[in-house]
């Protein structure tokens, strides 16, 4: 059978026996979290409670300040010990977070009323309900998912497709949802093909797992929901080329999915718009993935939004002695955080500890232009051009050479052989453009 994909891309090792095998566990509540207001794309939410103030688990902490913007939640019982600035992972600078305390004893959850069945509700009391749960992206991206259910008038959706990919090496908990979790997700396709008036969901998923494949055709058996097996390249899960392997569709540059009448959601979120809206439990928890050769042991676990990675590494024994960097999220697209008390967001998909081994690459010499890193991206940029452009600050010609466009997925940097770090400098030139644009020096 010929495996659906997209033009580009690369073939790093994928390292999934690391965890694959590793049933979900909850992590027991901790004994403190640190909620970022900024635990979303677009502005961060406005604080609810103050220092001092007692908090039950689901009860709103932050209130959405905008329209691209979403409710925060408490994901522990317990007092509020303030309101703490400390360095936002993705945001990279100091940002506001509600520092919980757990209250000793059992967890009061009154704040969680369940729902019942979604059938009840119209598309628009779903979508509601899904903004006030403060669900978001939980691929990685968090961008609030009630936006992407309210398309703009004009725009009509026909298409559904939930990225069930993990093309990002290391990490497995899709995978283990999709075993673990399939019915659930099931329903939650459909609470948003309801949501979105669609008759047609499509799940991609990686020829990697074809245990993942089975389960979710069981679990859709009978509902206009199908299973398509992409296959196995990074970045198969990236929304364009999800959408493209799977519907033939090109999202144009500078454009969205529903301009080409398609919503993609992962399917970590399918389960949140799940819980949220049959059982009323807000976006307090998720699954994540522990794993690299750098940690003692790794796991797949649910954890509360706001605990500390050092909390969770804990759990699995530690760090190795050889560690070299821990990343929020996978060896492609992560980042590498500063400090092992960075709490982990919403979209946090995993903690991957790598050792100095795993990241060697090669000493970074000039371009030799050999052209590897044009046929690798799957944007059909010119990322060497991209990368001279950035350095030399010539940032309206990179942004004419499609600057904007690069998904930032590393399929050039990975590729190179000269060891050339483009997503570094592209993503430094997208930064500083943004910063220059909006103080209207463009
Ligand atoms: S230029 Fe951007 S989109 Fe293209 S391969 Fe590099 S990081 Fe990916
Ligand atoms: S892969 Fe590296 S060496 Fe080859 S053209 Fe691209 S930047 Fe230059």
């Amino acid at each position: 059978m010929k495996l659906l994909t997209f033009k580009g891309g690369v073939h790093p090792p994928e390292r999934k026996e690391l965890a694959s095998s590793r049933k979900i566990e909850v992590l027991p509540p901790p004994s403190v979290v640190k909620i970022f207001l900024a635990n979303h794309g677009g502005a961060p939410a406005k604080p609810l409670v103050q220092e001092g103030d007692t908090v039950k688990v689901g009860q709103k902490i932050g209130e959405a300040s905008g329209f691209i913007s979403a409710n925060v939640h408490a994901s522990l019982a317990g007092v509020v010990r303030g309101i703490e600035k400390i360095l936002h992972p993705v945001q990279e600078k100091p940002m506001e977070a509600i520092v919980i305390e757990k209250a000793e004893g059992e967890e009061n959850w009154e704040f969680i009323t369940p729902h019942g069945d979604f059938n009840r509700f119209s598309p628009r009391e779903i979508v509601e309900l899904i903004k006030e749960a403060g669900i978001v992206g939980l691929g990685g991206a968090m961008f609030p998912t009630h936006v992407k259910l309210t398309p703009p008038e004009g725009k009509t959706i026909d298409l559904l497709i939930i990225n069930g990919a993990e093309c990002e090496p290391y990490l497995t908990i899709d995978h283990r949802l999709m075993l673990e979790k399939p019915k659930e997700i099931a329903r939650g396709i459909k609470i948003l093909m309801h949501a979105l008036g669609v008759k047609r969901a499509i799940i991609g998923i990686e020829s990697n797992k074809p245990d993942a494949v089975e389960s979710m055709r069981a679990a859709c058996q009978g509902e206009p929901i199908e299973v398509a097996v992409l296959k196995t390249k990074y970045p198969q899960g990236a929304e364009k080329q999800l959408i493209y392997a799977i519907s033939g569709r090109v999202v144009p540059a500078g454009g969205l999915p529903l301009d080409m009448g398609v919503v993609v959601q992962n399917v970590g979120t399918c389960l949140a718009v799940y819980n949220a809206v049959e059982h009323g439990i807000p976006l307090v928890e998720r699954g994540l993935t522990v794993t690299g050769k750098g940690v003692k042991n790794t796991a797949n676990l649910v954890v509360r939004i706001g605990t500390l990675t050092s909390t969770i590494l804990e759990h699995v024994g530690g760090l190795t002695d050889d560690v070299d960097r821990v990343l929020f999220g996978g060896p492609m697209m992560g980042i590498a955080i500063r400090s092992l008390d960075t709490p982990i967001l919403k979209g946090t998909s995993g903690i991957t500890a790598l050792t100095a081994d795993e990241v060697k690459g090669p000493t970074p010499r000039t371009c030799i232009r050999c052209s590897r890193c044009v046929e690798a991206c799957p944007m059909n940029l010119q990322p060497y051009l991209l990368d001279l452009l950035a350095k030399k600050r010539l940032y309206d010609q990179a942004v004419e050479q499609g600057l904007m466009d690069c998904i930032e997925c590393g399929s050039c940097s990975y590729i190179c052989p000269s060891g050339v770090e483009h997503v570094k400098s592209i993503k430094l030139a997208k930064k500083v453009y943004r910063a220059l644009r909006g103080g209207g020096k463009k």
